[in-house]
């Protein structure tokens, strides 16, 4: 198989088969993000490294149902090439029913709702977008390369092209002082649409992001532990959809899941637990010492 640099995706993909198409981030500019920095230039498979991994995948695992497409934006690739590679996996993996992969929103505003029935017709389904906040100063500052009207327009056209789409929320983004009104701004976006599943990572600052060198000169302050379990608390309790929360991923010290709005009060609960058991040191020992994602 055929991989470059860290292979990233969302823990509930964990039974999905993965396949290279593309390495790196085409936008790779986002200030708080070190995930792609061994991968500096966005690279695309060509067909034939795409083939030779179909065929071996189909040698290990003919049955696999779900595929997985690596890099930090795979949607990015034009219709016709998303086609193309549909086309050439299910020649070889005949049970294959659908297909995810990582998504920014600009990835979606090329593509016509046309465009994206063809796509959910051969099998793009489930895609996830690391929209990170609704809040539109925060995704200004961290430079998403989006606004928060972008969100509900891109997403609705997913919506009325039936695909299904999960939405990564990055607890902190807002930095000190603001984390529950990004929550509150983020709910309103997140409850005029309908993710499947709201993944929240917890901001960890690296030393080698751009988000780093702000903090150093003073420009941005990041928020307390506890001002980031509140912020995730907020977010909770203020989304009104029927969606899948999940807290899972190594950033989050403490690991949550459950139904919206049927088990809230649950999630609510848990988290005023660890507020009330946990020190701020404590949880930011966790932090500093998270060493990688
Ligand atoms: S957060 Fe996503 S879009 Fe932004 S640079 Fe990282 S991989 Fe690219």
């Amino acid at each position: 198989m055929h991989f470059t640099g860290t292979v990233w995706r969302p823990p509930y993909e964990a039974w999905s088969a993965l396949l290279q198409v593309t390495a790196g981030c085409t936008h790779n500019k986002c200030k708080f993000c070190t995930l792609y920095n061994d991968v500096p230039k966005f690279q695309i498979s060509p067909m034939s490294e795409i083939d030779e991994d179909l065929r071996e995948i189909y040698t290990i695992a003919p049955d696999v149902t779900r595929l997985f497409l690596t890099g930090a934006n795979p949607f990015v690739l034009s219709t016709e090439k998303l086609k193309n590679i549909a086309t050439t996996a299910k020649q070889y993996l005949q049970r294959l029913n659908s297909i995810g992969c990582f998504a920014r929103i600009t990835d979606i505003t090329p593509k016509s709702v046309n465009e994206l029935k063809t796509l959910r017709a051969i099998g793009y389904n489930r895609i996830t977008i690391g929209v990170e906040t609704g809040d539109n100063s925060a995704l200004e500052f961290m430079r998403k390369g989006y606004v928060s009207d972008d969100i509900i327009e891109q997403c609705q056209k997913l919506d009325t092209a039936n695909i299904e789409y999960n939405f990564f929320y990055l607890t902190g983004v807002s930095g000190f002082g603001n984390g529950s009104s990004g929550a509150e701004k983020t709910a309103e976006i997140f409850n005029r649409l309908n993710p499947k599943i709201v993944g929240a990572s917890m901001l960890t600052v690296y030393h080698d992001s751009d988000l780093y060198r702000e903090i150093l000169v003073g420009k941005w302050q990041e928020e307390s532990e506890t001002e980031k379990l509140l912020e995730m608390r907020m977010l909770i309790e203020r989304l009104e959809i029927r969606t899948h929360f999940a807290a899972l991923g190594a950033s989050n010290m403490f690991k949550l899941h459950g139904e919206l709005p049927c088990e809230k009060e649950n999630l609510i609960h848990e988290i005023d637990n660890i507020l009330s058991s946990y020190s701020e040191e404590s949880l930011r020992n966790y932090r500093v010492n998270l060493k990688h994602l």
